[in-house]
């Protein structure tokens, strides 16, 4: 399957000057969507995740498929005030300013195998904050999967302490 020719790069969005990876595209075609979620899944199959997490809000359409895909849960990390109940949050570094995540403090168990999903990695700034978090409540990421990675940004080098996985490269 050539699921490169399903991304479709949008100039100038959100702001001038970027280049932005339109995952819809992919998302529409059945075919391509159900063989992307497939592939990432088999990949990851053989080390017996027992939970999927991902942040909001395109890394769901892809965390809760291959949860489904996997037997496994799913877990919501989300923006500040979205979650109902006790929280844990963490905040990370943007290229101007902050951002923050939170997840439900008792979302994991210890020492449950947990896959974290997005659907691009570029910096790696919102996946390692991820990672960080779901290890803070004594879970254990065994594998991070995106369907896109941005190779120029050097993202993966933030994330060496796991098995990383993407499906296609720009
Ligand atoms: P990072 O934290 O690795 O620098 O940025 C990755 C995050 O920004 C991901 O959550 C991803 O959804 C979003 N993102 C950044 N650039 C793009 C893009 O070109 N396309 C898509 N679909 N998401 C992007």
């Amino acid at each position: 399957m050539d699921f490169k020719s399903r991304i479709r790069t949008v100039p100038d969005f959100p702001k001038p000057g970027i280049s932005f990876k339109d995952i819809t595209t992919l998302l529409k075609d059945r075919e391509a969507f159900h063989a992307a979620i497939e592939a990432l899944a088999s990949h990851f199959e053989p080390m017996g995740v027992d939970m999927v997490t991902g942040p909001e809000a395109r890394g769901y359409i892809f965390a809760s498929a291959m949860a489904y895909r996997l037997n496994a849960g799913f877990v919501p990390i989300r923006k500040p005030g979205k979650l109902p109940y006790k929280t844990r949050g963490i905040s990370y570094q943007l290229e101007y300013g902050e951002d923050r995540l939170e997840v439900h403090e008792d979302a994991f168990e210890p020492g449950q195998k947990v896959l974290v999903v997005d659907d691009l990695l570029a910096t790696g700034g919102t996946i390692r904050a991820t990672i960080d978090l779901v290890e803070s409540l004594g879970a254990r990421v065994v594998g991070v999967a995106f369907l896109i990675e941005l190779t120029e940004l050097g993202g993966r080098k933030r994330l060496q302490d796991h098995e990383v996985f993407s499906l296609i490269q720009f």
